[in-house]
């Protein structure tokens, strides 16, 4: 007997953090492998998606753009927490505010059940903007021992050698809920 073809595998990462750190930059950036040419305010939820080759297998990580909860009617909410695989935190590191605003979206998270047993991780981004931090990479590291996540400290914007390329495809959808 032949074995059905695999399913693609899909994990749903969810990208948080204040209006305006660079989630939508990022996870296009993830996707497209390049920063955008201009970006308009996400409004409601978003998703892309990349395609990667582990192991042999295919998965497909879906990372969830979102304009910010504040903007989010309830039901939303409900619909974009579910499922979800990993959560990735991002402030800016030349807005000190965006990293007050962590612990809010720590507990907001921990409210839908996406706590310590889901994977977690703490992203610093725009550090190319070096000039401009606000936010050193000791306080932050701090901040993320103290919630045991790691910590990466990324640009959306510069050229990196990681990441993008030729083999990601990228697909844009606007989720309708
Ligand atoms: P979002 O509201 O979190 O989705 O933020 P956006 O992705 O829309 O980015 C907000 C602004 O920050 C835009 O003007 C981007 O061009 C800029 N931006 C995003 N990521 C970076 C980065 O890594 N470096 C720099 N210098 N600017 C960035
Ligand atoms: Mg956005």
């Amino acid at each position: 007997a032949t074995l059905p073809p695999p399913r693609t595998r899909i994990f749903k990462i969810i990208v948080i953090g204040d209006s305006g750190v660079g989630k939508t930059c990022l996870t296009y950036r993830f996707c497209a492998g390049k920063f955008p040419e201009k970006t308009e305010a996400t409004i409601g939820v978003d998703f892309r998606e990349r395609l990667i080759d582990i192991d042999g297998e295919k998965i497909k990580i879906q990372l969830w753009d979102t304009a910010g909860q504040e903007r989010f009617r309830k039901s939303m909410v409900q619909h974009y927490y579910r499922n979800v695989h990993a959560v990735v935190f991002v402030y800016d590191v030349t807005s000190a505010t965006s990293f007050r605003s962590l612990p809010a979206w720590i507990e907001e998270c921990k409210q839908h059940s996406l706590g310590t047993e889901v994977p977690r991780i703490l992203v610093g981004n725009k550090c190319d903007l070096r000039e401009s931090v606000q936010v050193s990479t000791d306080v932050a590291q701090q901040f993320a021992d103290s919630h045991s996540m790691p910590l990466f400290e990324t640009s959306a914007k510069s050229p990196s050698s990681q990441g993008g390329g030729g083999s990601c495809s990228s697909s844009d959808h606007v989720e309708a809920i």
